[in-house]
């Protein structure tokens, strides 16, 4: 992109950086946190990592890794070093990082920053107990604190089992300051003896995160406000290796309408449910950019390269912006209508209509339809977001349950694929396991929620074999409608004859 940087006199080139952990599908709060730290690095001539931090081992995946790469890459943001790319200060992947966290642990226990602890789980539990008993703030009681360095060392030389913490100086308190929002203190009785290193020997978000931003020589650290109150125990990290810390903006969290923090529940949060209903990845960005960030004049509508000319960390918003998505409907709707029919037609062939696309409907509707003309309105429940309900109230009345009661379990199914390993993925297969398996632990018959699976997904009775319909309308789409035929449930009156 040809945008003139400038850069602080004196100042190397800033390295940024964004940090998601695959634990899930690709969130639209990565894109907001990447598009700034891409036009921070963009404007001022510096570099932009993408990292991905694993640290979770139970909930990362390789496919959320994957997904994370094709949605940003769907965006149009590029980065200049990430674990599908290379570069110097690689590998880019926590995962592969483990040596490099458990010996800075060790320089830490060995300079009295850290010490190890050997609380046992259930001695945890019965602290936190005590502390909810006794309306007391949850955190480790420093314990552990007392033993000497060299009792502790023998303890762990003769294997028992332990985790390293973070010691905390007491008394004090930690000054850092936020870019965006001034001085902030934490008084250190606030900060909890963090764990550093778990009892497998792996690193926690917090040690490695600092270990990483410092090798890879992260100047400034752009992120969202929820890491607020953990940049104590990242600054305190700093101050015990003897590192310069970055620069930190903490930038405000989108939201919800009700201003909660965007969650699932509420709004489609995967990026690929936008890039699935047909919505244009610039102005995707453009509107992500519109919501934590305000433009000279307050101009709405820009590109990405104008963005970047134009970008001033400083201007960045703390407010918790609202994601409306009907705004970004808006934005869609206005740069359709200015493509050229030749670009409007390429779009919707390569992204609407793609041979991918039109196969897996052919396998799913061929049994259907006895004209060729009838495969269009077969499938058309397929494309676009929500369906109407009103036809087929009736038919969602499921006998001996009331329509909250079907709302409820909508839900709990939806939030549930996220935990499941075989239904995440969201094939056929795995879907109809799950689904199964759920109906006798919430004691349904599958027929029950079968039906309101597929009327509450299609808007119709009748549909082809459900969990290949469910696979092909897709993860986000589905949990949007079965959102959406909750809220129409909930409207029904109870006592309705079934
Ligand atoms: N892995 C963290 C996340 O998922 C990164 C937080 C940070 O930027 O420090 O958001």
């Amino acid at each position: 992109m040809a945008v003139s940087p400038t850069s602080d006199a004196g100042r190397p080139p800033p390295r940024v950086r964004v940090a998601p952990s695959p634990t899930g599908d690709p969130h639209v709060g990565t894109a907001y946190i990447a598009l700034f730290n891409y036009a921070f690095a963009r404007r001022h001539g510096g570099s932009f990592v993408l990292r991905i931090e694993d640290t979770d081992r139970e909930r990362s995946t390789q496919s959320s890794e994957r997904a994370i790469f094709e949605a940003l890459r769907w965006t149009g943001l590029t980065w200049d070093e990430g674990p599908d790319v290379g570069g110097d200060y690689g590998p880019y992947r926590q995962s592969e990082r483990a040596p490099l966290y458990r010996e800075h642990a060790q320089t830490l226990i060995d300079s009295g920053h850290a010490y190890r602890c050997f609380c046992t789980r259930e001695r945890l539990a019965q602290l936190r107990e005590q502390q909810k008993a006794e309306k007391k703030n949850l955190g480790y009681d420093r314990h552990c604190r007392a033993l000497t360095p060299a009792e502790a060392q023998t303890r762990a030389e003769a294997g028992e089992t332990h985790v390293v913490r973070l010691a905390v100086p007491l008394p004090g308190e930690t000054t850092f300051l936020d870019q965006l929002r001034g001085e902030i203190t934490f008084s250190h009785e606030q900060v909890d003896d963090q764990v550093l290193l778990k009892s497998d020997g792996n690193a926690t978000y917090h040690l490695a995160n600092v270990v990483d931003d410092h090798l890879m020589r992260i100047t400034h650290v752009i992120r969202g406000e929820d890491w607020l109150p953990s940049t104590p125990k990242h600054v305190l990290l700093y101050a015990a290796f003897g590192w310069e810390q970055p620069d930190w903006y903490h930038v405000g969290l989108l939201r919800n309408a009700d201003k909660s923090k965007l969650s699932k529940r509420k709004n489609p949060v995967s990026i690929n449910h936008y890039r699935a209903l047909g919505y244009l990845p610039s102005t995707f960005l453009n509107f992500l950019g519109t919501l934590g960030y305000s433009m000279p004049e307050d101009q709405e509508r820009f590109s990405l390269a104008q963005f970047v000319e134009s970008f001033d960390a400083k201007r960045m918003s703390t407010g918790g912006p609202v994601f409306d998505a009907a705004k970004l409907t808006a934005f869609n709707g206005d740069d359709i209508r200015a493509m050229t029919a030749e670009q409007l037609r390429d779009a919707i062939a390569k992204r609407v209509l793609s041979d991918e696309r039109i196969g897996a409907l052919l396998t799913l509707s061929r049994e259907r339809i006895e004209t060729l003309d009838a495969f269009i309105p077969y499938v058309s429940f397929f494309f676009g977001g929500t369906v109407d309900y009103s036809g087929v109230a009736k038919k969602l009345r499921i006998k001996r349950r009331t329509p909250v009661e079907s709302a409820k379990i909508l839900a709990t199914w939806s939030d549930a694929i996220e935990k499941d390993a075989e239904a995440r993925t969201f094939t056929a297969e795995g879907l109809e396991a799950f689904s199964r398996r759920f109906c006798e632990e919430h004691e349904w018959k599958a027929k029950e929620l079968f039906t309101l699976l597929r009327i509450g997904s299609t808007g119709r009775v009748a549909s082809p074999p459900l969990f290949d319909t469910l696979a092909a309308l897709g993860k986000d789409r589905v949990r949007l409608r079965l959102r959406d035929v909750g809220q129409f449930l909930k409207q029904l009156p109870a006592l309705d004859p079934a």
